[in-house]
């Protein structure tokens, strides 16, 4: 893992080695902190909470964008705190619970299950994450998966977008949804019209400064078209084998044909 860097004053990140997967941690005033999507290997936590700990810093609360096995991991170096989510996220991470511990046990071994995916609803649906640090607004959509959820830091002018806005992946829809163009759009669209965006940082990628934010929304809006003309492109970003196969899953999902033909 890459140690904690600030990106601007109280707002830090930390990038794993796996999918470059970023953890960002959020610093208030009197050393307690809020740690969102923290991952992703049992060595990158424990070195996540040493960095904090070494720092003077304390969480306070955390937060998991969305309801996939790599952002709702947790130890208990990080402390024994309320951990957030959108509540579409809550009852995903509820409902597919088995199958992201076998991802995790697959993927990152070694983690505590009962720690795992163990998320609270945000009081009253949506707004602010509950902590007395720096504000921190959440963005709900259901792009990518159910209950997603954006953080953007008005005073830091940082937007901590989940698996969204990445420059080393595709965006990768729900397709299991009912309408995964759609939901992946109006996420998008919700993420555009947030004002003063100065940082973006992806779940997995690197950070982007003002002058790539617009390129960043303007490579996952031209995706979306493309995908939905339904002929076969390519995007540059499709690098991994894994991601050309999930291009192929979503092209075929939204010609109107699921992967196993069902229709
Ligand atoms: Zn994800």
């Amino acid at each position: 893992m890459r140690r904690l860097r600030e990106i601007t004053p109280g707002v830090l990140v930390a990038t794993a080695d796996a999918y470059t997967t970023t953890s960002t941690v959020v610093v208030g005033d009197d050393g307690g902190c809020l740690v969102i999507d923290p991952a992703v290997s049992v060595a990158d936590l424990a070195a996540l909470a040493a960095d904090l700990a070494g720092a003077g810093l304390r969480p306070r609360a955390g937060f998991a964008t969305h309801p996939h096995w790599d952002h709702v991991l947790w130890s208990s170096d990080l402390g024994d705190v309320p951990r957030y989510a959108a509540p579409g996220a809550v009852a995903a991470a509820g409902s597919w619970r088995e199958e992201m511990i076998a991802q995790v046990r697959q993927e990152a071994p070694g983690h505590d299950l009962e720690l795992f995916g163990r998320l609270a609803p945000l009081p009253a649906g949506a707004g602010p994450i509950p902590w007395d640090g720096p504000a921190a607004q959440v963005i709900i959509h259901d792009g990518h998966a159910p209950g997603h959820g954006a953080v953007f830091l008005p005073g830091a002018g940082v937007l901590v977008a989940g698996d969204m806005l990445s420059d080393i992946e595709i965006p990768l829809l729900d397709v299991d949804a009912d309408d995964p163009l759609g939901d992946y759009r109006a996420g998008l669209r919700l993420l555009a019209a947030v004002p003063g965006v100065r940082w973006l940082v992806p779940g997995h990628g690197h950070v982007a400064g003002a002058g790539e934010i617009r390129q960043r929304l303007d490579a996952d809006a031209r995706y979306l078209d493309l995908l939905a003309a339904g002929e076969p492109f390519d995007d540059p970003r499709c690098t991994q084998p894994w991601l050309r196969d999930s291009h192929q899953q979503q092209l075929r999902r939204v010609t109107g044909l699921t992967s196993d033909g069902l229709g």
